[in-house]
């Protein structure tokens, strides 16, 4: 009667450590065209492994590049100074829309009820806010893309 195949593990150590194999294990596979095809196998690959692929080019292709590459210019970068600028400029519009609905609010909001214009001035505001803090945000995360690289 013909004795099972090997085990993956059995033929792995066979094709690794060929003297810690048992008489048996190296009989078997001897004898057994298949154990002895997926040692073949298993040797391969673990050469494979062992044996890193030499890099294909001959010459130093990181100097080659950086070489051709222009010179980068390393800007620092201050961020309190965007948030100063688009700060003012939310505070300058502001300031513009008061100083216009003070001195004009008749012919602004002329025939407007008054639930009418808090609904618009609130929708206004909401939209307002929610846009500038988008863009805020937006802003904000680009930057930290750029000072990343
Ligand atoms: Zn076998």
């Amino acid at each position: 009667m013909k004795a099972p195949h090997l085990s993956d593990e059995e033929i792995q150590t066979y094709a690794l450590r060929l003297d810690e194999v048992s008489e048996e294990i190296h009989a078997h596979v001897q004898d057994c065209e298949l154990c002895r095809h997926k040692v073949q196998a298993y040797q391969l690959v673990f050469t494979a492994i062992e044996k890193p692929v030499a890099p294909v080019f001959d010459f130093d292709l990181a100097a080659a590049v950086i070489q051709q590459l222009p010179p980068s210019e390393i800007v620092a970068y201050d961020s309190r100074f965007t948030s100063y600028s688009i700060g003012g400029g939310v505070l300058l519009g502001i300031g513009m829309l008061f100083f216009y609905f003070f001195n004009y609010p008749i012919y602004l909001f002329e025939g407007l009820s008054s639930i009418t214009l808090s609904i618009l001035l609130a929708a206004t505001v909401s939209i307002s806010l929610f846009l500038g803090y988008d863009l805020y945000a937006k802003y904000q995360k680009q930057l930290k893309v750029l000072n990343l690289s």
